[in-house]
């Protein structure tokens, strides 16, 4: 992994998202039901999408503090460390008795996979504490995603709108969205995917178009074909992504995610902040893993140039 500290004097975000350790299996083919195998290899990787972002807004040059829980087993501590391990606050991480947040996933030699994600101490995050408050109060930004309970992520998108700290949600996993979120949302960072499941519309342009009526800012991931920008009364923007050998595209969005907040905090205009965010995203997905595929500030400096 690129360790870096935050630049001392760099944007300050809060994440408010899920911390879970990845169990990853590697096996030559996915095994059938009620079928037992023997698998290559295996290793246990901190990751959800919460940390992801987080590690990624740090290693990018962010003040970052994270906001959750992790639970009082062996994972709870490791999940901290490795946020802690990129310089990501972590006084808003809470432990809370029993299981921390898991990601069983099986990959197979032809690189697919099936993932069972398991809550645990994430579903405790309904609500947030004052303190979280606090920490949300003094943000340049909040990055939300959906894997904490809904309850939790729309406290925290209340929250931001309270203390005039603008959000940037990723929809992810698509799940129906209550009416409020989107209202209170600034920027909203589907994939295709996730942009068609909110919309209907399988074209991006559709989607984006239909997507502003509710977020002022909409910006739509593209893989390899990179990203569309949307803006309320602006044409859209087609952001491309440098032509790159994709070995993993483990965490793209999240590690572009963090990145475009730390790039808008620095008060960048949108179309620099959504270079340098391509440009870091292109560089994640040359490398294996979430986390340890994120690259730091001065790499993403050097290939943004
Ligand atoms: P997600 O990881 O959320 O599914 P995407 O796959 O759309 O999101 O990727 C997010 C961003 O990562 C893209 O907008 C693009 O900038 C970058 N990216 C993803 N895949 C590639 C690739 N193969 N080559 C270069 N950049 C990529």
């Amino acid at each position: 992994m690129a360790n870096g500290g935050p630049a001392p004097g760099g944007p300050a975000i809060a994440v408010l998202g899920s911390a879970n350790m990845d169990l990853v299996a590697y096996v030559p083919v996915a095994p059938r039901r009620g079928e037992t195998m023997t698998g290559r290899d295996f290793r246990t990787v901190p990751g959800g999408k919460g940390t992801n972002q987080a590690i990624a807004a740090a290693l990018a040059g962010g003040r970052v503090t994270m906001i959750g829980a992790v639970g009082d087993d062996a994972f709870g501590p490791r999940l901290r460390d490795a946020l802690a391990g990129c310089s990501v606050d972590t006084a808003g991480l809470r432990t809370v008795p029993g299981p921390s947040g898991t990601a069983h996933i099986v990959v197979d030699d032809e690189g697919g996979n099936s993932i069972v994600v398991v809550p645990g101490a994430n579903a405790t995050v309904t609500a947030l504490t004052p303190g979280d408050e606090r920490r949300i109060a003094a943000a340049g930004a909040l990055l939300l995603q959906l894997e904490l309970p809904m309850a939790g992520v729309l406290a925290g998108a209340e929250a931001a709108g309270a203390h005039g700290v603008p959000t940037l949600l990723t929809p992810a996993p698509a799940v129906p969205l209550p009416d409020g979120l989107l209202a209170r949302t600034d920027v909203l960072l589907p994939n295709e995917h996730e942009a068609a499941a909110l919309t209907g519309h399988r074209d991006p342009h559709r989607a984006g178009r239909a997507l502003l009526d509710a977020v002022p800012e909409v910006v739509i991931t593209l893989g390899a074909a990179g990203s569309l920008y949307f803006a309320r009364g602006a044409e859209p923007v087609t952001v491309p992504a440098a032509p790159v050998r994709a070995v993993d595209t483990t965490a793209a969005g999240d590690t572009f995610a963090g990145a475009l907040a730390v790039a808008r905090g620095e008060g960048r205009p949108m179309a620099a902040a959504l270079a340098w965010a391509t440009a870091a995203a292109a560089l994640s997905v040359q490398h294996t893993g979430a986390t340890s595929s994120m690259p730091a500030r001065a790499e993403i400096d050097t290939a943004a140039r």
